[in-house]
């Protein structure tokens, strides 16, 4: 997010090819404003963007704009700041760095920030995250993380230190290779991760968690910062669960009634040590065979290779469609409990958790979508998707909004976003750092290139 705007020559050739509107002084007239603070929509209003920043909202009646302005008219358009994506990986399971093809795709569908949660190519992340705040490269402001962090009985490219003291010393080594956020993972042990913790906020760092050898309740205690996907990987209802060991929550998750006073009393924990829960609904939702699943956009992105793994994938979930625990009743579940965390005050944040049909950027859209289908308004989950996570990330006072000063991290949607939420998939511009991005630009050359040929 560093306004990079006073010095347009340094910007590389491959960065310029996807500029659609680089004026100093831009004016997007007559739009609709949703700015991020959860406020209704305001109807016929002037965002003007000077220097990389907001430089002023209002009427477009009344707002004065400087002669040297790039004029847009943009009536029956819908501004939204630039989303946040909180579980936006550089990697999609089955391939370890997807950066460059996402970083395409993340700014195309209006995501201007993302924390990774989670890297299987930690040098070539923060690499990529450097490039980009350097404009030498397209994307989104990244915010790296590690190499995931779990115990013994993890498996795939993470890190598995073997003592407290290690762990130390790996957060150190990350943290100073430009890993902004440390991910704990499914069989992390509780020693370890209260090392990790304590080192990483130590470096001015944060800890998130894909948590199942440790309760919400354990990590929130150690000071977690943010705990990923919400209720289905809460252990804290297995009746005697063993400490420290990863076991399937499928029953207690499914048995758990939300009116239980544990619930209450778990979500009323979380919001006192102020842990940010991410939403990550549109991954979960492919695990739902009564749900959508890849759309038509989405698939023409997949290789040859994933594309048949995808229509593989749909003849099982066919078939088991019928006799699945993966019931209306329990994704509803899971959307309630998120409704519940905000309710009760919480910061709620979202990413899509890119995996097999859910890209990212797309999924990103796809995520919003479902958080006005948990019963959020439109308004509340543009401050979800955008503020929440900019808050989440520290940034949050100088962008994730709508507002005079701000960063001009903003898309411009065509429609009426109010109206239809699926008006999220039709971005037409986005502006990063008062930059303005072309999506189709952004978007071409990529059909087949998502997986391994
Ligand atoms: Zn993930």
């Amino acid at each position: 997010m560093v306004a990079d705007t006073g010095d347009r020559t340094s910007r590389s050739a491959s960065i310029r090819e996807y500029i659609a509107y680089d004026d100093a002084a831009i004016a997007l007239v007559g739009v609709d404003v949703i700015d991020g603070t959860g406020t209704a929509v305001r109807r016929n209003q002037t965002v003007l963007i000077e220097g990389g920043r907001i430089a002023g909202v209002g009427g477009a009646d009344s707002l004065a704009v400087p002669a040297h302005a790039r004029i847009l008219e943009l009536r029956g358009h819908t501004v939204v700041p630039g989303l946040v994506g909180m579980h936006d990986h550089t990697h999609m399971p089955g391939i370890t760095f997807i950066g460059g093809a996402a970083s395409r795709l993340w700014l195309a569908s209006g995501v201007t920030t993302v924390q990774t949660a989670g890297s299987a190519e930690p040098e070539a992340e923060a690499k990529l995250a450097r490039a980009i705040d350097a404009g030498e490269a397209v994307g989104p402001t990244i915010f790296p993380t590690a190499q995931y962090l779990t115990g013994p009985d993890g498996n795939g490219p993470m890190s598995k230190p073997a003592s407290a003291e290690q762990a130390r010393e790996l957060v150190r080594e990350w943290a100073a290779d430009g890993a902004t956020w440390f991910k704990l993972y499914r069989h992390i042990q509780p020693d370890i991760a209260a090392a990790v913790i304590e080192e990483a906020h130590a470096q001015g760092r944060k800890v998130t968690g894909h948590l199942c050898s440790l309760t919400f309740r354990e990590a929130a205690l150690m000071g977690i910062d943010s705990i990923e996907h919400g209720l289905i990987s809460a252990a804290d209802f297995i009746e005697d669960k063993p400490e420290g060991e990863c076991v399937s929550t499928r029953h207690s998750v499914a048995a758990i009634q939300l009116g239980d006073p544990r619930v209450a009393e778990l979500i009323g924990l979380l919001v006192r040590e102020q842990v940010t829960l991410t939403s990550t609904l549109a991954i979960i939702e492919s695990h739902f065979p009564h749900r959508p699943q890849g759309d038509e956009r989405s698939l023409a992105l997949l290789s040859p290779a994933w594309r048949q793994a995808y229509d593989e994938r749909q003849t099982r979930l066919a078939e088991t469609a019928a006799d699945t625990s993966m019931t209306p009743a329990l994704l509803a579940k899971f959307m309630a409990f998120e409704r519940m965390f905000a309710d009760a005050g919480g910061r709620l944040v979202m990413g899509p958790d890119p995996g097999r049909h859910v890209l990212p950027g797309y999924g990103n859209q796809r995520g919003f979508e479902l958080l006005v289908e948990a019963g959020f308004t439109v308004p509340e989950a543009v401050r979800i998707a955008a503020a929440n996570g900019a808050d989440a990330l520290g940034v949050g006072d100088g962008s994730g909004r709508i507002a005079n000063g701000y960063v001009a991290d903003l898309v411009v949607l065509d429609g009426d976003l109010a109206a239809e939420p699926s008006v999220i998939r039709n971005v037409e511009a986005v502006f990063k750092d008062g930059v303005g991005f072309d999506p189709g630009r952004l978007v071409a050359g990529l059909e087949g290139q998502l997986g391994p040929r």
